[in-house]
């Protein structure tokens, strides 16, 4: 009932402009999406009531994460700092700095599971958009004339997923060429009048505009690999059949047999027989790393002293054919 009235007032509240106002997050690197944002790319539909409620809970949850920070003794510096770049003097407001071991730039983004996912794993390899934008707002500031500023070469890009509310984040190293390219695409745009033409690139498939572009929709293929064995998917199908319905049973029995051992006031060391089976209770010692403690005791930034990024390769295997045994 008022959930209704909220989106259409939410919708409402805001058109999408006809006109272009190019600024440095909207820029695509693709010189035809740059020159069609610049010019307008027509009658586009308003945006939807669950958009617009979507893109402020972004705002908000760049507050959130403020705040987290700040708990753990980071500050967020510069915020909606303004920023230009290219002889065309295009505008963007960054979403911070911080300064740690130096200056990085901050670029907060709240995401769905499955688009912080997405993140977490390729980085920005399938996100064009982002990569332009923090690379454009780095060269910004760079060349912003502050001092602090002019060796700034690397990012931190913020993953807010909404869902879990634990954040992750990664470095972006400045990257001078591609920020340049643009920006020289920009300009020629604006300045000069170039009116490019569409032209297939890498990033296509991960184009927002692209069936506006087109009158086709990418699907993005890079990343998926085929290969055919009917044989070994049988059996795969087969093994995780039983596996799901043995480990049901074998974590059934164990938690009773774990309750009736803890019910007879039995201590590690002691036995329960039920039957043939034996149920042991063992505790093993292992000295491990308390993160609480050390935070604690040394305060939260220290961690980025004692810790470091390793890469652990996994392999997650999903049937696209739920429930099929053949
Ligand atoms: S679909 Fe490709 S050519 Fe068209 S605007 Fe997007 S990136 Fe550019």
């Amino acid at each position: 009932m008022l959930s209704e009235v909220v989106i259409a007032a939410a919708k409402n509240s805001q058109k999408r402009p006809q006109t272009s106002n190019l600024t440095v997050s909207t820029i695509f690197p693709c010189p035809y999406n740059i020159y069609r944002s610049f010019v307008g790319w027509g009658n586009l539909p308003d945006l939807e009531g669950e958009e617009i409620l979507n893109m402020e809970n972004g705002w908000w949850q760049e507050e959130e994460s403020i705040k987290n920070l700040k708990r753990a003794g980071i500050i967020i510096e510069n915020r909606q700092l303004e920023i230009e770049v290219g002889r065309s003097k295009r505008k963007g407001h960054i979403d911070g700095t911080v300064t740690l071991d130096k200056v990085r730039l901050w670029e907060h983004k709240a995401r769905s599971m499955d688009s912080a996912q997405r993140l977490r794993e390729v980085r920005l390899d399938r996100s064009p958009d982002i990569k332009a934008q923090v690379n454009l707002y780095m060269k910004g500031l760079r060349e912003s004339g502050e001092e602090k500023f002019k060796a700034l070469d690397e990012a931190i890009i913020y993953i807010k997923p909404k869902d879990t509310n634990t954040p992750f984040d990664f470095i972006v190293p400045y990257d001078c060429d591609f920020a340049d390219m643009v920006v020289e695409w920009v300009d020629r745009v604006i300045l000069e009048g170039w009116k490019p033409e569409p032209k297939e690139c890498p990033f296509c498939p991960m184009c927002y505009m692209s069936e506006m572009c087109t009158g086709e929709t990418f699907l993005d293929f890079k990343g998926l690999g085929n290969w055919s064995n009917d044989e070994l998917v049988r059996r795969w199908r087969l093994g995780k059949q039983y596996s799901d319905f043995g480990k049901e049973l074998v974590e059934g029995t164990r938690s009773i047999f774990k309750a009736k051992f803890e019910e007879k006031e039995l201590q590690a060391g002691d036995t329960l027989m039920v039957g043939p089976l034996r149920v042991k209770k063992y505790i093993t010692h292992k000295r491990s790393f308390v993160q609480d403690k050390f935070v604690k005791k040394f305060g939260a930034l220290a961690l980025l002293d004692v810790t470091e990024e390793q890469e652990y390769p996994g392999y997650r295997i999903d049937d696209t054919e739920e429930g099929k045994v053949e």
